[in-house]
């Protein structure tokens, strides 16, 4: 009985040490990403501010960086987080346009929404203001279609544990000494 306890403590512990063994993958991508279109938001910033060219309503993250961004306004390429994560222009005029991403959205948005993506929880945001722009139109309608995907069951699983490892852990260990008993006990 004492034994039994003394695990049960174990467990309880384990358990409510969890929040420090968790990882949140979904939040890691998310903010590398993020971080990719900061930095794109800035060296294109700095591109209009130190030039008089206007920039294009929409357009790829290739052709932008071989038309107008050179290498001092963008020293390093992104890296993309997901092999999802491509990076898109949408622009209004010099002083109103913003990167988007395939998957993560706009960095400044007035929509939040979040999916799962694989075994991450993504969070994305979308800009009402460039809707005008059909292309972001239809990348908004592409990026709600996330909302509908249902992740496998080994997503679904590595999703748990990354958010749970511990219990992952005691049950499977519980699993482990409930066999165990049987097999004393009963043959
Ligand atoms: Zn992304």
């Amino acid at each position: 009985m004492k034994k039994f306890l003394l695990i049960l403590l174990l467990a309880f512990l384990c358990v409510s040490a969890q929040p420090l063994w968790a990882i949140d993958t979904g939040k890691l991508l998310t903010n590398e990403c993020r971080a990719n279109l900061k930095m794109l938001n800035k060296a294109t910033e700095k591109f209009v501010a130190e030039n008089d060219s206007g920039l294009p309503a929409w357009s790829t993250y290739k052709s932008v960086r071989d038309m107008l961004l050179e290498i001092k306004y963008l020293p390093k390429d992104p890296v993309p987080p997901t092999k999802d994560c491509r990076y898109f222009l949408v622009s209004l005029s010099t002083d109103d346009f913003q990167w988007y991403c395939n998957l993560h959205g706009t960095l400044e948005g007035d929509k939040t929404i979040t999916f799962n993506y694989h075994e991450h929880k993504i969070m994305a945001k979308t800009n009402s203001r460039y809707l005008v722009i059909d292309k972001y139109k239809d990348h908004t309608r592409d990026l709600l279609r996330w909302t509908e995907y249902s992740p496998t069951l080994t997503e679904k699983i590595k999703y748990n544990y990354n958010k749970n490892p511990t219990t992952t852990m005691v049950l499977v260990i519980f699993g482990v000494l409930v066999i165990i008993f049987i097999y004393k006990n009963v043959f």
